[in-house]
């Protein structure tokens, strides 16, 4: 083992990665050192890294999407081995409390941090994490396609399965249709039985939608969404509508082409300090909602049993990861410039050779 590694490591909020040397961790006893072979680039991590309050110290090594080979593990741990690939469940949790006991980890309230913001992730060589936060990949799943199930994946398994509860035939808006998570939410969707329809600003974007099945595609620069909706669903509505961009004006929209008993999911989240623009504080008419009997959701991530599914719906070949773009670790922050600006159909990831 190397005494030194290349990481990608920001020192304020807001700053861009350097590539520096940085010491190879060691792992405590309940820890495994991992070599990682690819870690996703998401607007998750653009927008953490603007937000006050995430990033527990700096210099700071970010990368929370991450595929790895485990090559040392702690005296305590006996859940993987060194040789196995693996991935990785974001959220450092007390795994103990009622929430983390019962799938819903996401809620812990002893909740001790994101994985690359409250310790050091995977844009560098080498990382350690806790082992109970490990993942093994099944045969015949890459370690590209690894990465991407870590959030990309796993996040519209949770959205799709457990909030908007979708059931063969219903038909579910997806919002923000192109991004990285959002353009596997169309194909968890379908897999669910869903119809869909895909939502975004991107011509380009939306071609890859229809290509992954949805049936409609709506481009808001080009005609009102809710008639568009209500249109394509004779009038009745969405069963799900699902939003990955979360603005007033998206959320509102989704009130407005929700039909009876139907879901809003809101995923997304941009804190206005950060980005500008205006709160995404949205009205809702409690008449509305109870006549209709609608829910609102908020969901969070996804368990470590979402995780595993989501790799084993890899595994099936039924959920196809969308990567459009790879870079090496030194151009981790020329990825995330891309993000910024809306350049990415899909998912990114940075590849170890
Ligand atoms: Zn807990």
């Amino acid at each position: 083992m190397p005494d030194t590694m290349r990481a990608m490591r920001i020192h304020e909020l807001g700053g861009s990665f350097r590539l520096e040397a940085a010491p190879v961790p060691r792992p405590g006893p309940n820890d495994a050192l991992l070599r990682l072979r690819a870690t996703g680039l998401g607007l998750t991590l653009v927008i953490m890294r603007k937000t006050p309050g995430l990033i527990s110290r700096y210099p700071r090594t970010m990368g929370h999407e991450i595929a790895g080979e485990v090559v040392e593990v702690g005296a305590a741990v006996g859940t993987v081995q060194p040789g196995d690939l693996v991935t990785a469940h974001f959220y450092l949790t007390c795994h103990n409390c009622n929430f983390c006991r019962s799938g819903r980890e996401t809620l812990c309230p002893d909740f001790r941090g994101y994985v690359g913001l409250a310790c050091d992730g995977g844009y560098a060589e080498y990382m350690t994490l806790p082992a109970v936060n490990l993942c093994k990949v099944p045969e015949g799943v890459s370690a590209l396609d690894a990465c991407v199930a870590a959030d990309a994946i796993c996040t519209p398994y949770h959205n799709c399965v457990a909030e908007a509860q979708i059931k063969p035939g219903d038909l579910v808006a997806v919002v923000g249709a192109g991004g990285g998570v959002a353009i596997h939410a169309v194909q968890m969707a379908q897999v669910c039985g869903g119809r869909v329809i895909g939502v975004d600003v991107s011509e380009k974007k939306l071609e890859t939608v229809s290509r992954l099945g949805a049936f409609a595609v709506v481009n808001p620069r080009k005609s009102d969404p809710v008639e568009e909706i209500l249109s394509l669903t004779q009038g009745k509505g969405v069963d799900a509508y699902i939003d990955y961009v979360a603005s007033k004006q998206t959320l509102e929209a989704g009130l407005a082409c929700l039909g009876r008993g139907g879901k809003l999911v809101i995923v997304g989240y941009r804190p206005p300090m950060a980005f500008g623009g205006l709160s995404p504080d949205f009205t809702v008419n409690p008449l509305e909602l109870l006549s209709k009997g609608q829910e609102i959701h908020g969901s969070r991530y996804c368990s470590m049993q979402e995780l595993r599914q989501s790799l084993e719906l890899i595994r099936q070949g039924r959920i196809k990861p969308v990567v459009t773009e790879t870079f090496k670790l030194e151009e981790t922050e020329k990825g995330f410039q891309m993000l910024e600006k809306n350049e990415i159909t899909g998912r990114a990831a940075v590849v170890f050779g």
